[in-house]
């Protein structure tokens, strides 16, 4: 893993999207490096010329330009980590995202995080400020071997789940956002009594339109061929396509009603074209 500090231009960077303006990313690349990353297929990165998931620079001055930028410009709200992770362990020695928390909440901007890491617990009491509009804490359930394949450097499920339970005892208002759902090798059904103060959970098909799918796939052959011819129906027969998630919805659904939860479940149009909306 390559770790450089770099001085940036500009920390808000405005976005479409409806969970803030502007996004914050205080480092660009992540040492997690998930396969099914959808930041892997991004211009920016791809210019970038390095593996994904084997670099990390870490914007030092974020904390800095943010207090400038919200002194001429406050947005309504802003979205961490939309093409990072802000929790991940160089946190733990940069304190990056601590400080920008430290920031939003002194000039008053509501904010949503996106992450999957636990680290995210030692701010409590900055997330207790009342400007955390919502955290997705991105979740999942599958073996070792496929989490060895899909994400083998980010923090255990059951570390995950403890610290959406402790969140959710805290009264910080976290949604657990179980993604990507992965036919035949994710886990879901048990996941409304594992993480049992969540009153809703969020779940998100893979995204089959990803200019990594064949990828993706061909790593799925080297451990179960079956399964990854599976997916290639999947991915070219829209029959098929519907018929998957379909079974899929209708088992959340009978699960969440045995546990008087709530939930939705994000499927991907068949065949539509790859979008990254979040921005670099
Ligand atoms: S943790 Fe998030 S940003 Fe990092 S590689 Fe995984 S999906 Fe991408």
């Amino acid at each position: 893993m390559e770790i450089s500090e770099k001085k940036i231009s500009r920390i808000l960077n405005p976005t479409a999207i409806d969970l803030g303006d502007y996004v914050i990313n205080p480092f660009r690349g992540c040492a997690y490096g998930c396969l099914y990353c959808y930041v892997r297929s991004n211009r920016v990165v791809s210019r970038i010329g390095k593996p994904w998931g084997t670099y990390l620079e870490v914007r030092i001055n974020a904390p800095e330009l943010l207090e400038k930028e919200l002194v001429k410009n406050k947005p309504r709200a802003v979205l961490l980590g939309s093409t990072t992770e802000c929790f991940q362990p160089a946190e733990g020695k940069y304190r990056l995202t601590k400080k920008i928390l430290e920031i939003l909440n002194r000039f008053q901007v509501p904010y949503s995080i996106l992450t999957r890491s636990p680290l995210i617990t030692e701010y409590l009491e900055l997330l207790k400020s009342g400007l955390c509009r919502k955290i997705y804490f991105t979740i999942n359930s599958f073996g070792q071997e496929w989490k060895n394949l899909f994400e083998p450097l980010t923090p255990s499920f059951d570390l995950r789940k403890n610290a959406i339970n402790l969140l959710l005892k805290e009264k910080i208002p976290v949604l657990p956002y179980f993604s990507p759902l992965l036919p035949g090798i994710s886990h879901y059904k048990n996941i409304f009594a594992e993480i049992p103060l969540a009153e809703r959970v969020e779940f998100e098909s893979l995204n089959f339109n990803l200019p990594t799918i064949n990828d993706i796939i061909k790593e799925i052959t080297l451990i179960d061929e079956g399964l990854a011819k599976n997916y290639r129906r999947i991915q070219q027969e829209p029959d098929f396509y519907n018929y998957t998630w379909k079974t899929i919805k209708d088992n959340i659904n009978k699960q969440a009603q045995a546990c008087g939860k709530s939930f939705e479940i994000y499927i991907h149009k068949f065949g539509g074209y790859f979008e990254n909306k979040y921005g670099a």
